[in-house]
Order: C-alpha cells, then sequence, then structure tokens
C-alpha cells in the first residue's frame, strides 16, 4: 500500500489568477452610467452634458468662428450661443464631425455610450437596433465620423517613456483566400502538395514563377526585402504603445499606422512621427525592421520570441502583442471584412478602446466626446450615403489611390442586395 503513489487530488475547475483588470471591470466603479440615463436627460440637459465634455463648461465657451472663450450670450428659444467676439451664433455640434445632425440628443449621447461600451468594437447595425435607429446609414456614418475623428484627435501627439513597437499582418487574409472555395480547402491544397513533390525541381520553380506572376497581375503586393508577394488586401498595422509606470496596469497611449510591410522604413516613418526619440526607450521583438531604427533609442529593448516572451530587463513587447490581439478580434469578430482604404481609421479606434479600458463607459464616452468634438467637420463621411467617398488610403509611406467603393449615389453602403426591405 505505501509504495503506490497517492491518489491526485480531484479539482473541479482550473485555477486562474484573478487579473488587475478583472478586478476593476467587477468592481463597483467601473458601471458609472448607463443609456437609460442620457434618455431621462432633457435636451438642454444633453446640451449642457456635450458642451462640459466639449468645452469643459457648459458657461464658459470657446466660439467655433473665431476661437475666443468667454461667457457668449445665451438664447434659450435657438438653444445657440451668439459670439461676443465676431457675433456669429453657434450650437454646441457647430463645426464638429456630428454637425447638422438629425437624430435627438439623447440618442447621440446613448449611441456613443453604447459605441464606447464594446471592448473588442461596436458594428453599426447592432447599433442601429439596440437604438431603433430609422436607417442603417444613421448609425454607419455616426460611427464612422466618429472615428475619424479619432484619427485626427487621438493618434496625434508625440510619446515617449517605455515605447514598445511591433506590427501585424491585419486586413485581407482569411476573407479573401477562402472566399468562392470549397470549405474544405484544407484538403485541396494537402493534394496540392503532393501533386508538387512529384514535380522535378526545374518544374516547381517554375510553377511557383507563374504563381507569384499571377498574384502580382492580380495587384498583390511584393516585399520590398525579401521579395514574397502578399495578396492585395494585405496590410501591417504597426503599433507604438507608452509602457504605464506600474506592473499589470497595461499602458497609457497608443499611436498607430498602416504599412504594406514591417520595413526599417516604415518603422521609422512611424517613429519619427510619434515618439520623442532621444528621450525615450524602445522595446520591440528582434524583427529586421527595428534594428537601426533602436541605436537612435537611449536603449534598444529585444526580446528573441522563439526562447522566451519576456526577458530579465523587462524585455518584451506583451502590450503591442495586445494591441494586435484585440484589433485581429475587431477585425474578424466585429468588424470582419475591413476595407485596407479605411483600416487606419479601425486600427485607431481599437487603439482607443486599448487605452481606456479601465475608465468607466461614462467617463470613457466624456472623454470620446472630448476629442472627437474637437477636430472640425468631417471631411471623409459628410455626404458619404450620397456617393461622396474618399478616394485614398492612409499609409506611413505616403497616402495612395483607392478606388471609390460601394454603390452609387443615394444607395445604401452595404449592397442593396442586403439592404432592400422585402416587399
Ligand atoms: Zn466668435
Amino acid at each position: 500500500m505505501s509504495d503506490e503513489t497517492p491518489k491526485p487530488k480531484r479539482r473541479t475547475s482550473v485555477h486562474r489568477p484573478s487579473s488587475d483588470a478583472s478586478r476593476f471591470h467587477m468592481s463597483k466603479e467601473a458601471v458609472d452610467r448607463s443609456v437609460g440615463d442620457y434618455f431621462r436627460m432633457s435636451d438642454l440637459e444633453c446640451l449642457k452634458h456635450l458642451a462640459r465634455a466639449r468645452w469643459g463648461s457648459h458657461k464658459v465657451v470657446t466660439c467655433p468662428h473665431c476661437s475666443s472663450s468667454a461667457e457668449h450670450y445665451w438664447s434659450n428659444t435657438e438653444r445657440r450661443w451668439k459670439c461676443k467676439g465676431c457675433g456669429k451664433r453657434f450650437s454646441v455640434t457647430s463645426n464638429t464631425v456630428f454637425a447638422n445632425r438629425r437624430i435627438p440628443m439623447q440618442t447621440l449621447l446613448a449611441a456613443i455610450h453604447v459605441w464606447v461600451c464594446g471592448s473588442a468594437g461596436q458594428p453599426a447595425l447592432e447599433l442601429r437596433r439596440i437604438l431603433g435607429m430609422k436607417g442603417y446609414n444613421t448609425a454607419f456614418t455616426l460611427i464612422s465620423k466618429g472615428r475619424e475623428a479619432l484619427v485626427r484627435g487621438y493618434n496625434t501627439g508625440l510619446i515617449s517613456g517605455v515605447v514598445e513597437m511591433d506590427g501585424a499582418h491585419i486586413s485581407g487574409r482569411g476573407a479573401s483566400q477562402r472566399r468562392g472555395k470549397p470549405l474544405n480547402y484544407r484538403n485541396l491544397d494537402d493534394e496540392a502538395a503532393q501533386a508538387d513533390a512529384l514535380l522535378t525541381t526545374s518544374a516547381r520553380q517554375k510553377k511557383r514563377r507563374e504563381a507569384k506572376a499571377a498574384a502580382i497581375a492580380a495587384g498583390g503586393v511584393v516585399h520590398p526585402e525579401h521579395g514574397n508577394v502578399f495578396p492585395a488586401m494585405r496590410r501591417i498595422t504597426m503599433n507604438l504603445r507608452k509602457r504605464g509606470g506600474k506592473k499589470g496596469k497595461g499602458t497609457l497611449t497608443t499611436r498607430v499606422g498602416i504599412c504594406m510591410a514591417e520595413t526599417p522604413q516604415a518603422a521609422e516613418l512611424l517613429a519619427r512621427q510619434f515618439v520623442a526619440i532621444p528621450e525615450s526607450i524602445l522595446a520591440t521583438d528582434t524583427g529586421t525592421a527595428f534594428s537601426k531604427l533602436g541605436k537612435e533609442f537611449q536603449v534598444h529593448l529585444q526580446v528573441n520570441h522563439s526562447e522566451t516572451l519576456v526577458g530579465p530587463d523587462g524585455q518584451h513587447v506583451n502590450n503591442s502583442e495586445s494591441f494586435s490581439a484585440r484589433m485581429d478580434r475587431a477585425e474578424k469578430g466585429i468588424y470582419l471584412n475591413i476595407e485596407p482604404k479605411y483600416l487606419n481609421d479601425y486600427a485607431v479606434e481599437v487603439a482607443f478602446r486599448e487605452d481606456h479600458n479601465r475608465l468607466a463607459p461614462g467617463e470613457a464616452s466624456d472623454r470620446f466626446i472630448h476629442y472627437a468634438l474637437g477636430v472640425g467637420l468631417s471631411r471623409h463621411f459628410r455626404g458619404y450615403t450620397h456617393g461622396k467617398h474618399r478616394d485614398y488610403e492612409v499609409l506611413l509611406t505616403g497616402n495612395q489611390y483607392a478606388a471609390p467603393s460601394g454603390p452609387a449615389k443615394g444607395r445604401s453602403p452595404i449592397s442593396m442586395a442586403n439592404g432592400r426591405p422585402p416587399r
């Protein structure tokens, strides 16, 4: 009996230590406001709420025409101010992405709240269903304008300190490869591999050359260094994340950029745009894109991912990896096929979500309003549903032409086959 090994204790569940994030999300402080609170507010209360989020006060406000801050004349009947400086009138949404809105104030605030609440993203269709918006276009343009505002209001300014940098393949991989192929296409690939093994070396090389030429002819992107061809829709989302001072508290600020390939040029352009390089420390993996750039920083911490995830001196890019994972989930689980043309907008949205996920939703939506109402009118989504589409794609290496997509003037941005109501 005694030489028998003791029976292992039966465990009913796997022990998972609770993280700092889960402690916050389960706490009382994680819920400060609900959608219902906005619908209980009067129009005037909503207006004051927006004014406080935009200018920090609903009394001392800033004229969007001449930028003078004062207690401007308030007209209770018009619900607008008249500027003491230039005499022009303005409302709380004048010269913002939400100018000329037609939805009620309460719905606008509730939409922002619901949109900010999503941890990986919030689809327009779902927003429309939750808030009972009349058309899909209303929800779609509202959140697209919000996203555009974050690009100009949030993804801007220098960061310093310990900065992590990494890139990840994001757009157009799974969908474009799988579309039009049978579900068991993997088996077909295996058959192709078996056939490939029977070829002579020269025949195999010829076959690969032809496949490469075909991929380039179909609009594929050739990597400038190793010469591999990527599908036409594939992009790299590069991110920069400033580490917070406290261990386990995540990062403070994120900056993003899109490029065709993770090259030294793209990494340098991103760093020059967003990092105070001489006073910062760079943390990356051992990717070749970062080795030259790292020399300009005070210290370059590199982690060799084939050996370990965290080195002895804090060599890791786990916060950057966390962003890439969240971006991947946003694409695969929420937004599905993000057009490369708008990938930058979506990446900035994910950055905003990642940076504000330790704030209660009310506070996070107030921050969103502050960023979104400070960047002027929408340039890309006014008139979108009437066919006015942006015709370029934002890239670190310089914007490139992208044909306006979607149906022509006056149609829904989604296909009419999907959007048309049954007769
Ligand atoms: Zn003025």
